[in-house]
């Protein structure tokens, strides 16, 4: 079966949909919106798919551990892992409080290494599995205003790397999906000048979708991945091309 952090909406929900239409019991993990993880279920079980939707904050060990053991109780080990949960809390270096720097750290990066430090034993007894993170294009070319954010997403290309050479000799892989501009509620917090700046300078001229993402993670979910580990995988109309 497979985990999504994060899933009570956006790309997360997406990628329960899209793991769950592909035949995968789902486990939709959610933080603050248990209406939105409901929702999700609800749509996955009227297409046909089983899904549960689970309580667990990432930042937070004791919650990641008992979220998976409650999960493993209704549906099995954990084969598919997607750290997807993540926040951003924006504001120049100069200015960053202490708390919206280790925050972000907390949920985004703490938050994926909590989870693959819970799940990964039973896939290495299992000898098979698939981990995929959400990094973001703003690992790699950076973000005005967004130094804690860019350094937890580039610390997931990292976290993922590592595990991908870890774990390869168990058939488990990692990889790293890094969406550019996406229309979740993440990036409708932005101002419509914003927004335009941004689809702008896209080559594909628009933002992406959630469903977008979500495929590129259900493939590197699949067994037709097999041969694909250690990979940043872009998903981005373009924008960070070359870099
Ligand atoms: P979103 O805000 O709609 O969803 C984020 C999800 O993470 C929500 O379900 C939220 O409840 C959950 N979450 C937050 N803190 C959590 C915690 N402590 N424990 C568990 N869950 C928690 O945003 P989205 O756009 O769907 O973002 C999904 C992922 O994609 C994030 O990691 C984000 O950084 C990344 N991303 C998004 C964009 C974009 O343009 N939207 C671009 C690049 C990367």
């Amino acid at each position: 079966m497979a985990l999504v952090t994060g899933a009570s909406r956006g790309i997360g929900a997406a990628t329960a949909a899209a793991l769950a239409g592909g035949g995968r019991r789902v486990a939709v993990g959610w933080h603050s919106d248990a209406e939105g993880a409901k929702a999700t279920v609800a749509a996955i079980e009227g297409a046909g798919g089983e899904a549960v939707a689970v309580g667990l904050d990432v930042a937070d060990a004791g919650s990641v551990d008992a979220g998976v053991d409650q999960v493993e109780e209704a549906l099995g080990p954990v084969a598919v892992l997607v750290s997807n949960a993540g926040i951003a809390a924006d504001g120049l270096v100069a200015r960053m409080s202490d708390d919206r720097w280790r925050g972000v750290m907390a949920t985004n990066l703490d938050g994926a290494f909590h989870v693959t430090r819970r799940v990964v034993p039973a896939m290495m007894r299992a000898r098979w599995g698939r981990i995929v993170t959400v990094s973001s294009i703003g690992a790699y070319v950076g973000a005005a205003g967004q130094a804690n954010y860019a350094a937890s997403k580039a610390g997931l290309v990292g976290l993922t790397r590592a595990l991908a050479r870890e774990l390869a000799p168990r058939s488990i892989t990692a990889n790293v999906v890094a969406p550019g501009a996406v229309a979740t509620d993440m990036t409708a917090a932005l101002d419509g000048i914003r927004r335009d700046q941004i689809t702008s300078v896209v080559p594909l001229g628009r933002m992406g979708t959630p469903e977008e993402v979500a495929a590129v993670i259900a493939f590197l979910a699949s067994d037709a991945a097999a041969y694909v580990t250690g990979a940043v995988v872009p998903v981005d109309g373009g924008l960070g091309m070359g870099s």
